[in-house]
């Protein structure tokens, strides 16, 4: 009996024994699954998948740092911009170039066949006294010719053409600075007439011939205009002063020259606002802007700004403009809206004052330097 004790008491301590070693063993393995499970290759995808998005991570923080680098634009080269828009003037070449040629290439030049040449002279603006002087040139010249094939009269009517057009007019932008002071170049004309936008292109335009550019954001009247000046100024670079809204213009265009000379610019481009109420008014405005900035120096360049599309109205504005200031040069802006190419012809002879840039349309580098030759080439298209 004694035996059957002893027996069973070595049984339960065998028991107990074997629970104790065998119970830590099994909670170890519990709670180290990695190291007893040593990676396999079936294993390696998931940990790639789950490192990934870590980098998309890192590239959302940096993200916002990217906009702050300035993109600057870089505009187009002034040097050929006539002949790339060339296409803009299609209104135009139909009815001036197209028109003309039709009539000339006619077998009989009859009074009725001169009388709509002028008829088609006038309706795009050149003008009555240019058309006159056109017409009788070339009925002389064509009744010398006795043979006219298409290409004779196209040349006939070119070399007319560019001759009204004046081709030995001084067209050159004054842009270069003198000494330490910079240029300065002042554009005005009426609101509307794309003033503000051909600063903005005109900036573009210096800057694609490598000068350094100020601009001075004279038109406190409008209260969009600064906003809008500053825009185009940043995309090429430009710097722009400015003053409060409905401030003193003089005082923005004399703190722009001055910003000008301290940076060391080559050019800087003021606008002025263009209200025609009185004549008086607008004398005695752009007059103060121009004699406070005379107090730096001289203005190099005074350009007038003309819509295109206004036609005789537009002449008339033009012409009080030159009585207020000297003006340098003539900016025709919208010519690609209209068919009164002519235009341009007119301008030059009632306001003896050369144009020297061409607005053919909304786009950033739709300004072009005129040339007479090229223009007069672009009217008449390719059909000889
Ligand atoms: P501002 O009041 O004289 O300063 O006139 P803006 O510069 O604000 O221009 C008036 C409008 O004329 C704007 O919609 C310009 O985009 C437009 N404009 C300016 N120049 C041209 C051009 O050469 N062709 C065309 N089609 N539109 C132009």
């Amino acid at each position: 009996m004694v035996y059957l004790y002893v027996a069973i008491a070595v049984v339960l301590l065998a028991i107990v024994l074997g629970v104790a070693l065998v119970v830590p063993r099994r909670r170890r393995r519990d709670l180290e699954p990695p190291v007893s499970a040593p990676p396999s290759v079936a294993e390696a995808p998931p940990r790639v998948a789950v490192e990934a998005p870590a980098a998309p991570v890192e590239t959302a923080v940096e993200a916002p740092v990217a906009p702050e680098a300035p993109t600057l634009e870089a505009p187009e080269p002034t040097a050929g911009r006539l002949v790339r828009l060339r296409a803009r003037l299609a209104r135009s070449q139909s009815t001036l170039g197209r028109g003309l040629l039709s009539v000339l290439a006619r077998d009989r030049l009859d009074d009725d066949a001169w009388e709509e040449i002028e008829e088609a002279l006038l309706t795009s603006d050149v003008g009555v006294g240019a058309t006159t002087e056109i017409v009788e040139r070339l009925r002389t010249r064509t009744k010398v010719l006795g043979t006219r094939s298409p290409g004779e009269l196209r040349a006939l009517l070119s070399e007319e053409l560019v001759s009204a057009l004046q081709p030995d007019m001084d067209r050159t932008l004054h842009s270069t600075p003198t000494g330490d002071r910079p240029a300065v170049v002042m554009v005005v004309g009426v609101n509307g007439t794309g003033k503000t936008t051909t600063c903005g292109k005109l900036a573009r335009v210096l800057v694609a011939d490598g000068r350094t550019v100020l601009l001075g954001a004279a038109d406190t009247f409008r209260a969009a205009a600064a906003d809008q000046l500053q825009t185009w100024g940043a995309r090429v670079g430009a710097e722009t002063i400015r003053g409060p809204e409905g401030g003193d213009p003089a005082s923005v265009a004399f703190d722009a020259v001055k910003a000008g000379t301290d940076r060391k610019v080559d050019t800087v481009l003021i606008d002025t606002a263009g209200r025609l109420h009185t004549k008086v008014g607008l004398m005695d405005e752009l007059g103060k802007v121009k004699r406070v900035v005379e107090k730096q120096g001289p203005v190099d360049e005074t350009l007038l700004v003309l819509d295109a599309t206004t036609g005789q109205n537009g002449l008339t504005q033009a012409r009080v403009f030159t009585e207020v200031v000297d003006v340098t040069g003539i900016v025709l802006t919208k010519l690609d809206g209209t068919a009164k190419g002519g235009i341009v012809i007119s301008v030059q002879r009632e306001l003896g004052v050369p144009v020297k840039l061409v607005g053919l349309g909304e786009g950033a580098d739709d300004l072009a330097p005129f040339d007479p030759e090229q223009f007069v080439d672009a009217l008449l298209g390719d059909t000889a």
